[in-house]
């Protein structure tokens, strides 16, 4: 059990000389390595999180502390810490050691955050099961014989073992959702350009999110203020004024709840259904008022979602050469061949399928019917919510059509797999938020997320319906 509920009352409880940081650290430490055969960490920085421990204790007890003192986090291991490995769970950046902190990193250290390790994920954070990684597959927690989803796997299972606090992941298609609702915890993804990319490993640039993991909407709202804003290391990254996350109270706000059909058709597990109309109707009792929205281009989104990001990986990944990064392999005879064979004996199955598809569908001849074409329904989902939230403020959907699956049972069919991103690559197609909340269980004891979705910038008003869920629903 954790000895606190969030982290506001755990600093409460440091400051009171209650619960000791270097105690929760030892504590984390031991968890950590209880659970080894989860396989949620790449590397632990032990020695530095205990005299961190130390530090911020100090800063604590003299009030000298940042925003987040002593929250124990974990980092996805595509998020460069200055000094450490960032491997991205590949063999081609196996020995690669990060000379910078990320923007996202140096924001929770500069607020005395205690930085435990690195997750694994899926190779440069391509797949939805965590079974595409050099470091081996993450096992779920809530069930050894499953996988925690993907890519941020490690992330999410070190959150739901209660190996730290919270833990930064990426989301590019449902990558924080999809592995919170197969682990049972908290995952937040933000509106596209609120946190800053610089120092996060590029996968499909117009679609990369920063976000995180926690065991509560507060935890989840307090990170949430520290992470975001705008960075000069990232064109992309936004003006837009950061809220304060501190009071996620509706304090009689009312938020209009959207129904969209297109997220409950064929496909979607009947217990999960259930469980989502269920708190339909408990939110109805409470007074909201619900409104169905359609989202007619729902069923183009993994077709246009693959499109893309293939193709902008198949760019993205064109650096690891052999070259300038990482692994080289010593088997060529001419630099061509140089090139050829670390690439070839660098990347995962998972990251080859990808490049090569992404070639293709730029390729001359094919860009204007797969490429372009992919682009106009790219805008066309756009439009798709931004006409719905001109009704509503906030849509709820499933986060996955599946509880948890079987390790190994969809790595033979790679189409299957993508299909676990149906409800999520939409929010990354049309850069807005989405947070995956631990919506109930199944009847195998397995966790079913529900997934929040809304309008650009508006991460305040989806941490306060999940708060009010969060208090008044589950
Ligand atoms: N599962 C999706 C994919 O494989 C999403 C990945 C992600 O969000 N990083 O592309």
């Amino acid at each position: 059990m954790l000895p606190y509920n969030n982290y506001l009352s755990k600093i409460e409880l440091i400051k009171n000389g209650k619960l000791s940081l270097v105690e929760n650290v030892a504590f984390f430490l031991d968890r950590i390595e209880k659970n080894k055969h989860l396989n949620a960490f790449n590397f632990v920085f032990a020695d530095e999180a205990k005299k961190q421990a130390i530090l911020i204790e100090e800063k604590i007890k003299s009030r000298r502390h940042g925003k987040l003192a002593g929250l124990v986090v974990a980092i996805k291991d595509v998020l460069a810490i200055k000094d450490k490995p960032n491997t991205c769970s590949s063999k081609i950046l196996k020995d690669f050691i990060s000379i910078y902190n990320a923007t996202a990193v140096q924001k929770l250290i500069d607020e005395d955050a205690i930085i435990i390790g690195k997750t694994n994920c899926d190779e440069f954070a391509m797949g939805s099961s965590n079974e595409n990684s050099a470091f081996g597959n993450v096992l779920n927690p809530a069930d050894t014989q499953r996988v925690p989803g993907g890519s941020s796997g490690g992330s999410a299972a070190a959150v739901a073992a209660n190996l730290c606090d919270v833990a930064l992941g990426t989301d590019t298609g449902g990558s924080i959702r999809q592995p919170a609702s197969f682990c049972g915890v908290y995952g937040l993804k933000p509106t596209y350009g609120r946190v800053s990319r610089y120092g996060l490993t590029a996968f499909a640039s117009s679609f990369d999110s920063i976000g995180h993991f926690a065991n509560c909407t507060e935890d989840a709202a307090a990170v949430m203020e520290v992470i975001s804003g705008w960075d000069t290391n990232d064109s992309t990254s936004s003006k837009q004024p950061i809220p304060s996350f501190q009071n996620l109270n509706l304090d009689g706000k009312k938020l209009k709840l959207g129904f969209a059909k297109e997220y409950f058709g064929d496909g979607l597990d009947s217990e999960i259904k259930t469980s989502i109309e269920n708190i339909f109707n408990k939110l109805k009792q409470q007074g909201f008022e619900i409104e169905e929205i359609h989202l007619p281009h729902n069923e183009y989104t993994i077709a246009a979602y693959y499109i893309l990001t293939t193709a902008e990986a198949s760019s993205n990944l064109a650096r690891y050469d052999g070259a300038r990064y990482g692994y080289r392999s010593n088997e060529s005879t001419s630099l061509l061949e140089m090139y050829k064979s670390s690439r070839s004996e660098g990347f995962g199955s998972e990251v080859k399928r990808r490049i090569m598809l992404g070639t293709y569908v730029l390729s001359a001849g094919y860009y204007d019917a797969y490429y372009r074409k992919a682009q106009k329904v790219r805008r066309i989902i756009k439009q798709d919510f931004d006409e719905a939230f001109k009704i509503v403020d906030i849509i709820l959907t499933p986060t996955s059509p599946t509880t948890a699956f079987k390790i190994g049972e969809k790595t033979t069919d790679p189409l299957e797999m993508y299909l676990s991103d149906i409800y999520t690559t939409s929010a990354n197609l049309a850069g807005i938020p989405g947070i995956s909340i631990p919506a109930a269980k199944s009847s195998n004891g397995l966790p079913i997320g529900m997934q929040l979705l809304a309008n650009q910038f508006k991460e305040l008003d989806l941490l306060k319906m999940s708060y009010f869920i969060q208090k008044n629903i589950l």
